[in-house]
């Protein structure tokens, strides 16, 4: 017998080994087993497949050990693992990596260790000081071990400790830890132990819905009799997050588990709350933030008689095992960050989720204020049904959208600071009526740009082909790609003469001049530079909850589904730099970027007021903006989309091909471009040099399929793998770095 495995490596294909006699008829798929790989190293890794039929011509090694008594990969998960691999163009390898939990999968057998409960150690009672310094006489590193034990229980107050615990310790070495436990000083014992018990109580029942809201939700009960997805397209503050909770509690009631994704960690915090008050402990959390212990746990939680009934998570708790799913909630369905850019498996989670739903046979509902053109096309098309929801809760009007021609207004002399004298005094009443603002300004830093006044040298990047943002606080030039920092050059570097002057407007000098503009008021900024610490993201939307901030500056971090009850206006600088990239989709993304922040503006009682600063106003875009017009924008995307053959009409794979040599890397895409067009003729496009070309030391190339819906899926997979093996028995190929992007974003 003969079992095919799936290795956490980035390695394509499945692995073969021989199955010994007495684990024969305990071995199945989805259970994990220790294998020998390469040098005198051993892996975990999962039953894919277990056959009789003997490989190929070459001596097949034996599985080690088994681990498990039963599967801890389903039979759904590993379909879905399947489907990930072969349409995302990744290994298996990679894909179980990302779904696994690491310490499910320790690499080197002598490390790792599988943790079905915790080893704990504790101090033998019956010997007395005397007895243990008798015991350990010359043996300094058992002393200084012990020594450091003793500390640590006293000073935990506790009575032992894990062997993690101990392994942290200064001292710790393996043979020190034998030794202890070899001379009966120390105890090693077991415990079954979880931290999956906290206690959440849930104290209230769902809110009684309001009509609108409750026909939404009847509409969308009666779109999943025929659909397996439908997309709410409700405004924001519509009231979309109370009608998914009358949908859970409906489903939990059905003995049905959900899962409620989120595009980002950092909206977890407001929504867990709102849960729990409902649904209290049947609700697990899923995401980065939690360490891999725990996500040990519930992995194993999900498998038990007592699975969670409700994950909140981000994309990564697609992975669990569910073993009831009736439904999946996509909230923000038209966040980028559902998709996965870095490092393979490059899903997109929204897309991912609808698959698992489909293979689990549950629901999926998308929801946004925004949503994505694809989402929304397949809504119109009837693919996945559609319910809209206009109104804001409790009547609420939407805020009103202005826009302010900066261009116009600098020409007659009415600039006198970064806001429009409109947006200053609309800030002005808000503080003084006790409210707040928000401002958006899409790039961080202090200026995006450093010129010599003489000679206009800029500044770029050693590694990277960039210019450098100048940021104040560290006064240095730092690279937005690789994060190198460099000294800001006292003078110009190539004419030695001229002056170095900083142009444009970063979060930064947003924040700067904003204070100058209303001394009294409390200025916060959030941003990648203000939020890298443990907390720090929590602790600015706290402070603006609290009115500790009165006005905050940031980054499009601060236009996401975040709640805010006392925001009177919004500001956004410079709205045309979100629009004048070279990307099909840039559109797409500052028409949501800006409505999202829009969203943020009034709530409760007051109409809030949104300022859009453009030079350009007179583009289409801005009317659809200002109106609120999402049906409007959609249908001019859709025609362009449809002209210049872009999704939803195709679908796109990006090959992306590094190297430090920049001729190597033109050659091995050329010759991929060249022998793909053989096959597929003018669906490809490039290879392209991509707008920042060099990253990191490597230059980058970009080859573009666009894939029409009567292309087969599987022959083009199998053409680019093919002609990627092809090519990789070329010496000058093989060390290009190369990936896949499927559905690219
Ligand atoms: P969305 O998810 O569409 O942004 P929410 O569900 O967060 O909207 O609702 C906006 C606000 O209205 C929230 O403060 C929410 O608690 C409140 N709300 C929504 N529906 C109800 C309801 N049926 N009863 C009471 N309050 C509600
Ligand atoms: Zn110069
Ligand atoms: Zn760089």
């Amino acid at each position: 017998m003969y079992a095919d495995v799936i290795l956490p490596l980035p390695l394509s294909g499945l692995f073969t080994y021989s199955v010994s006699a007495e684990m024969q008829d305990k071995i199945r798929r989805g259970m994990r087993v220790t294998v020998p790989f390469g040098r005198r190293k051993y892996y975990t890794a999962v039953v894919a497949k277990v056959h009789r039929q003997p490989p190929g011509n070459f001596t097949i090694k034996e599985i080690h050990s088994l681990i498990d008594p039963a599967p801890v990969v389903t039979e759904r998960q590993l379909e879905l693992w399947e489907w990930i691999s072969f349409y995302y163009l990744s290994s298996q390898g990679d894909v179980c990596k990302a779904a696994l939990p690491s310490p499910m999968m320790p690499a080197d057998m002598e490390r790792g260790y599988i943790q079905k409960s915790e080893e704990q150690f504790r101090l033998n009672p019956a010997l007395d000081d005397a007895d243990i310094s008798a015991t350990i006489q010359r043996a300094p590193k058992q002393q200084i071990l012990l020594d450091e034990i003793m500390w640590f229980l006293t000073e935990h107050e506790k009575d032992s400790l894990s062997r993690k615990e101990v392994k942290e310790l200064n001292g710790y070495s393996p043979v020190a830890l034998n030794g202890l436990i070899k001379k009966g000083i120390l105890f090693p014992f077991t415990v079954e132990k979880s931290r999956l018990h906290r206690e959440t109580t849930s104290n209230r029942t769902p809110y009684p819905l309001s009509e609108e809201q409750q026909k939404a939700l009847d509409a969308i009960q009666h779109s999943f009799s025929d659909k397996q997805t439908v997309l709410l397209h409700g405004a924001t503050s519509s009231g979309k997050t109370e009608i998914y909770i009358h949908l859970i509690d409906q489903l939990l009631k059905e003995g049905k588990q959900v899962l409620y994704l989120l595009p980002e960690i950092a909206l977890t915090t407001q929504l867990t709350l709102r849960l729990q008050s409902v649904f209290g402990d049947k609700i697990g959390i899923y995401h980065s933030g939690i360490d891999d212990q725990e996500r040990t746990e519930i992995w194993q939680k999900m498998l038990s008689e007592t699975p969670y009934e409700i994950i909140l998570g981000v994309r990564s708790s697609l992975f669990l095992p569910f073993r009831r799913l009736g439904l999946v909630i996509v909230d923000e369905e038209h966040e980028t960050s559902y998709k996965q850019q870095d490092p393979s498996p490059r899903y997109h989670a929204r897309d991912t989720a609808i698959m698992l739903a489909h293979i689990s046979g549950a629901k999926t509902l998308l929801g946004s204020a925004t949503p994505s053109i694809e989402s929304y096309y397949n809504a119109q098309t009837g693919k996945y049904g559609l319910v809209t929801l206009d109104e804001r809760f409790g009547k609420i009007e939407a805020p009103l959208i202005r826009l302010q021609n900066t261009k116009d207004l600098r020409r007659r002399k009415k600039m006198k600071s970064l806001l429009a004298p409109v947006l200053m005094e609309e800030i002005n009443t808000a503080l003084e009526n006790g409210e707040q603002a928000i401002l958006f300004r899409n790039r961080r830093g202090f200026a995006p740009m450093v010129e010599c006044t003489a000679c206009a040298w800029t500044p770029k990047c050693n590694h990277c082909d960039v210019t450098l943002t100048y940021h104040k606080k560290i006064h240095s030039l730092v690279c937005h790609y690789c994060n190198a920092t460099y000294p800001l050059p006292a003078e110009c570097p190539s004419c030695h003469e001229g002056e170095l002057k900083t142009l444009g407007t970063g979060t930064e000098r947003l924040e700067e001049e904003v204070s100058q503009l209303f001394p009294g008021a409390i200025v916060g900024r959030m941003d990648s530079d203000t939020t890298r610490a443990k907390d720090s993201f929590e602790r600015i939307i706290h402070d603006f909850q609290e009115n500790r901030i009165q006005v905050l500056v940031g980054t499009q971090m601060i236009s996401k589904g975040l709640d805010f009850e006392n925001v009177r206006v919004v500001g956004i600088i410079a709205a045309d730099s979100m629009l004048n990239y070279p990307d099909f989709r840039s559109h797409e993304r500052g028409f949501q970027l800006m409505l999202q922040a829009a969203g943020r503006a009034g709530r409760r009682d007051k109409q809030g007021m949104v300022i859009i600063q453009t030079a350009d106003p007179e583009q289409p875009i801005y009317r659809f903006i200002t109106r609120n017009d999402y049906v409007g924008f959609y249908q001019s995307q859709i025609a362009e989309r449809k002209l210049f053959k872009y999704p939803p009409f195709t679908r796109l794979i990006s090959i992306v091909l590094k190297h430090k040599d920049e001729h190597k890397v033109e050659y091995g895409a050329t010759s991929f471009a060249r022998l793909l067009k053989k096959s597929l003729g003018n669906k490809v496009l490039g290879p392209n040099k991509p707008v920042v070309s060099r990253i990191q030391q490597l230059h980058i190339r970009e080859i573009l399929l666009k894939i029409d819906h009567a292309t087969s899926p599987t022959q083009v997979r199998e053409l680019i793998k093919s002609t990627e093996s092809r090519l990789r028995k070329n010496n000058d190929f093989k060390q290009i770095l190369l990936y896949y992007n499927v559905d690219s974003i």
